[in-house]
């Protein structure tokens, strides 16, 4: 049986976990791959020039990551193609080749497609968790990247009421204004937005999508605010927006399990095996002590 090739483009990129994440579902599925972390200079012919090469060399998938999400989003939107998903968040994480267009004899530039998955693993950890998302009275917090990907899979996902606050309140009204106009699913949910500070009352669930914890700061939240299930995308460290909503009594959970969710997601685009994830993920953490 032949080896698929993959890597993850980044820079930096020493520090990625996908590698053994990905090695972990090929155990799992009994598939044989090699997966290697792909480092790359900043800017977007060098980008070109890593995945052409890649591709050419009979890479089967490549997942995109910091500093090149959108640099990959345009890289596909003027070849192959995009998922509704990565057109949303303007952003791709995950590249692959459109076998229908090679087959109708596109080049391999021609046929470069990219999806995002971020959003979805966030959907699909929250959901293992046990959360029901139907319905949900959720907030966001943040209006970067990640805020934006995670809109359009929430609300697939039936969330009732979403607000969306950030410490710049003009970034979170006018990220609103263009995912409606970008989304009719997105235009038809009403999506309230507000600054951080004046995020109040209760919420079933409150995502962090800030990078607030990279500085060590700790954000300014309201004292009359409150949530069942607090959610940081973030993950290996001690993060204090977790501790503030757990001595409030609420359940919570680092974005461990949503980096695993995205890269199940990718593997399955690539391989179309189905990953067990809650299995996938405890031998994760037992790998990493
Ligand atoms: P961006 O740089 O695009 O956005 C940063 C956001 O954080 C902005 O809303 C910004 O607010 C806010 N912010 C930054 N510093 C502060 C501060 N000191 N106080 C208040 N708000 C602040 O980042 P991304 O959206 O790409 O990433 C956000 C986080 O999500 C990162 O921590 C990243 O690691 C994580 N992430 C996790 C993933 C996973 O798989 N678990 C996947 C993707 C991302 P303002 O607009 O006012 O500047």
């Amino acid at each position: 049986k032949s080896t698929h090739h993959f890597i993850v483009i980044g820079n930096p990129i020493a520090h990625s976990k996908s590698p053994e994440i990905h090695q972990v579902f090929a155990a799992q599925t009994g598939c044989d791959i090699r997966y290697e972390r792909q480092y790359c200079p900043n800017n977007a012919e060098s980008f070109t020039a890593v995945v052409e090469a890649f591709f050419h060399g009979g890479g089967m998938g490549a997942n995109v990551t910091v500093p090149f999400k959108q640099v990959a989003y345009a890289a596909c939107l003027a070849r192959g193609g995009i998922s509704e998903h990565a057109s949303v968040a303007g952003a791709v994480n995950t590249l692959l080749l459109n076998k229908e267009k090679l087959q109708q004899g596109a080049s391999l530039t021609d046929a470069l497609y990219g999806d995002n998955t971020d959003g979805q693993g966030l959907v699909n950890h929250i959901t293992s968790l046990g959360w029901q998302l139907e319905g949900a009275r959720v907030a966001i917090i943040g209006a970067g990247g990640a805020a934006r990907g995670a809109i359009l899979p929430l609300i697939e996902a039936g969330i009732g009421q979403l607000t969306l606050a950030n410490r710049t309140m003009s970034k979170a009204t006018d990220l609103v204004s263009e995912l409606s106009a970008a989304s009719a699913t997105i235009h038809q949910h009403d999506i309230k937005s507000c600054a951080t500070t004046e995020l109040t009352g209760q919420f079933d669930v409150i995502i962090n999508a800030t990078s607030i914890g990279l500085s060590g700061e700790t954000l300014p939240l309201a004292d009359d605010l409150n949530c069942h299930f607090a959610y940081d995308m973030m993950y290996g460290r001690e993060l204090p927006f977790l501790q503030h909503f757990a001595a409030r009594g609420a359940q919570t959970s680092d974005g461990y399990g949503m980096l695993i969710g995205q890269a199940a997601l990718s593997f399955e685009r690539w391989t179309g095996h189905v990953i067990d994830v809650a299995q996938a993920t405890t031998i994760l953490k037992k790998q990493s002590g």
